[in-house]
């Protein structure tokens, strides 16, 4: 009898391992009539990083609530190993902030157990192990000492360290993060890419959207370059090139030559605006002339 029971509390289907971990073909979406995907397609291994990169209102959300399986597809079709979209547990979504009320009178590990509900069930009350895994995914992101403040209280980084726990506690293999880093301080930034770093040595697929095309460049095993179409997908020393920059950002892009550096250098100023942020930030990236 304990079987069937158990399934019903962990709907998740088998991982095959030869099925990537995420495969989205020819999807597009459209919010009254426009296009905010077009045609996208793509696969993800297991285990592999992925940057999301493109100007603001280029579909980043966007793709990232299909795959979260929050918004369906006008058209196409995604897999979630080898699997339709839908009722996957196994896939972590960590919010742009925007789309967060940071008012909501809950405290973090209120929200770190929201992530248990999907493995309870609706009829269960969280049990010693759920808090156990709670506490032990505090602990992993540096928060364990604060989990009773409330969430507004904390500091940005603070708070995105949270919402990584929160997937953690789902014990999530797909992690999907919507421009984490915006606004946080180098510190902060660091020490995200070190829960990162330890989250992918266990086999977790990460995708990030961000503004930072220098470190979507260094930190990522593949960078996706979209503007509602992928313009370009892969490692990033085939995707970081001059031509397509400029075919994602167009007029948002500024090429300039670099007096400073060896010659052949180039600087490219992208003036991409993150949300939330009070004025548009202008980033500066070098790069070797193709
Ligand atoms: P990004 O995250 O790259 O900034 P989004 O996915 O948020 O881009 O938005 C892509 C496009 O879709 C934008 O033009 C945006 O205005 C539009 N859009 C996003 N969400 C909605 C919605 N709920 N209803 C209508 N249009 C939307
Ligand atoms: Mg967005």
């Amino acid at each position: 009898m304990v079987e069937p029971l158990r399934q019903l509390r962990y709907p998740s289907a088998p991982h095959p391992p030869d099925k990537p971990s995420l495969a989205l073909d020819h999807v597009t979406v459209q919010y009254d009539g426009l296009k905010a995907l077009d045609n996208v397609s793509f696969e993800v291994e297991a285990g592999e990083r992925v940057a999301v990169v493109g100007p603001n209102g280029a579909g980043k959300s966007t793709l990232f609530q299909v795959i979260a399986g929050t918004l369906r597809p006008s058209t196409g079709t995604l897999e979630i190993f080898g699997h339709p979209p839908g009722g996957h547990i196994c896939i972590g979504y960590v919010p742009q902030r925007n789309q967060i009320d940071w008012t909501f009178p809950v405290t973090v590990a209120d929200v770190v157990m929201m992530a248990r509900s999907g493995k309870i069930g609706l009829f269960r009350w969280p049990g010693r192990q759920d808090w156990q895994i709670v506490r032990g995914a505090l602990k992993e992101v540096g928060m364990e000492n604060l989990a009773g403040r409330q969430i507004g209280e904390l500091s940005g980084g603070q708070q995105q360290r949270v919402f990584i726990a929160r997937a953690l506690a789902q014990e999530a293999e797909i992690l999907l993060l919507d421009e984490p880093l915006t606004g946080l301080d180098t510190p902060s930034q660091q020490n995200i890419f070190e829960i990162l770093d330890r989250l992918q040595a266990r086999g977790v697929t990460i995708l990030m959207a961000t503004h930072d095309l220098d470190q979507a460049a260094s930190h990522f095993d593949r960078m996706m370059l979209l503007n509602r179409r992928v313009i370009a997908y892969g490692r990033p020393d085939q995707v970081y090139t001059a031509g397509n920059l400029i075919a994602t950002y167009g007029g948002h892009l500024h090429l300039l030559p670099d007096t400073t550096a060896a010659q052949g250098s180039t600087f490219l100023l992208a003036d991409t605006c993150c949300d939330g942020a009070a004025e548009p930030r202008h980033t500066k990236h070098s790069l070797e002339k193709g």
